[in-house]
């Protein structure tokens, strides 16, 4: 099985070569876990076509944009009103204050949850390529992670993770499911989570990372909130980053039982700022803004994926804002390069699917300026179907 087991002692020794395993050094670890940052200028950045981070190029209404505006007059303070915003958030999922941690991104709230749940000795159990950024904070604390591989479909083999949960029950910390799955786009279905929240140690924590949420159409996704309201040991994770589109305002919250928000409360920094807050709620009051993002990025991801797939590539289905194209035999790094020299960024190399390209969904003329480069970059070939690739 090419299961992925990231030590301290093998990022002390560098590259392994377990059998048929996939391993990566610490900094490529690290380099994995990080958003990449722009470097340029800002005339340079305003030039790029940015569909490398799965922002929403929309930008904030302007409900949102007000709200922050009218919250400047506070910037000066410690103690001001924050417009209720974890009552808000508690209201809006039907769960009580202290069922909320506010952090500065949901990014905040995983790293808390493996500062809390990890250390040395201790494992967190997920999938490969998932958010690299827990297996990093694992790494951080001295922790292992076991990463196992996806199936041929890209989605997660759940009965492969109640397998290696319950067999290395005593050392792991917390299971991490993303879901939808970044990079692949893809859903754990709601079956799939009970079946693996039945079938784990019943005081193993597992956290749900619900970053892309919002974009999901599949009736056989769910949230698993409804587990915390239940008393399980589920950690979910929510972020204003995506639909909100307050990725640089850094807000974010972990919806989990009480016992474990008072756990994870004293490693979180509790510190987000007061614009954030603001801005986070006058997003949830207008769920009509969060539905037109998610219905044109829907619609100009599918067109995409068509125009892509008649031109010969076939592209994963995707439930998010971003999706993958397989890119025949030419690997990723140098198509980055490529398009990076037309103006256009895109993601990073997920290894091991180092023949696909993920590419975030942006606005329509982001998407017109992808598919020319695409067209120049790729030869036409005879037209692909979904799903394919490896
Ligand atoms: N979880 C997933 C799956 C993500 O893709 C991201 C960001 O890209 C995050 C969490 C962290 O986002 P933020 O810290 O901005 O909320």
């Amino acid at each position: 099985m090419d299961v992925r087991q990231f030590s301290r002692r093998r990022f002390v020794g560098g590259v392994t070569a377990a059998v048929g395993a996939f391993s990566l050094r610490r900094d490529e670890l690290f380099a994995q876990g990080q958003t990449p940052q722009f470097t340029g200028s800002d005339n340079d950045y305003d030039t790029f076509v940015k569909l490398a981070s799965n922002e929403n190029n929309w930008g904030p209404p302007d409900s949102v944009m007000k709200a922050m505006n009218a919250a400047w007059k506070y910037a000066n303070r410690y103690g001001y009103p924050d417009g209720n915003v974890v009552q808000v958030i508690a209201d809006h999922h039907g769960v009580r204050r202290d069922n909320i941690l506010l952090t500065a991104g949901s990014g905040e709230g995983l790293n808390v949850m493996a500062t809390t749940y990890l250390g040395p000795g201790k494992k967190v159990l997920g999938v490969s390529p998932s958010y690299a950024s827990v297996f990093q904070q694992a790494a951080n604390v001295k922790a292992d992670s076991i990463q196992l591989p996806l199936t041929k479909d890209f989605t997660q083999n759940i009965s492969q993770m109640i397998e290696a949960a319950n067999r290395n029950a005593r050392d792991i910390g917390f299971v991490y499911l993303c879901n939808p799955n970044n990079p692949t786009g893809v859903v754990i279905t709601a079956k799939d989570v009970k079946e693996l929240l039945d079938n784990i140690p019943k005081d193993m924590p597992v956290l749900i990372d619900e970053a892309y949420h919002h974009y999901v159409d599949d009736p056989a996704y769910g949230t698993a909130i409804p587990y915390v309201l239940e008393g399980r040991k589920v950690v979910v994770g929510r972020t204003f980053s995506k639909i909100a589109a307050l990725a640089a305002m850094r807000i974010g919250y972990s919806v989990a039982p009480p016992d474990m928000i008072r756990e994870m409360r004293v490693y979180a920094s509790n510190s987000v700022n007061v614009l954030a807050k603001w801005g986070a709620v006058a997003s949830l009051k207008d769920p009509a803004a969060q539905a037109d993002v998610k219905s044109k990025t829907v619609t100009l991801r599918n067109n995409t994926s068509k125009v892509l797939e008649s031109w010969g590539y076939a592209t994963i289905p995707s439930q998010t804002n971003f999706f993958m194209v397989h890119l025949g035999d030419r690997t990723v790094q140098p198509v980055i390069e490529e398009f990076r020299k037309r103006g256009i960024l895109v993601g990073r190399p997920f290894p091991p699917m180092l023949n696909h390209l993920r590419v975030s969904v942006g606005t329509p003329e982001d998407m017109e300026k992808f598919i020319q480069a695409f067209k120049a970059i790729f030869p036409q070939k005879a037209a692909a179907t979904a799903r394919g690739g490896r």
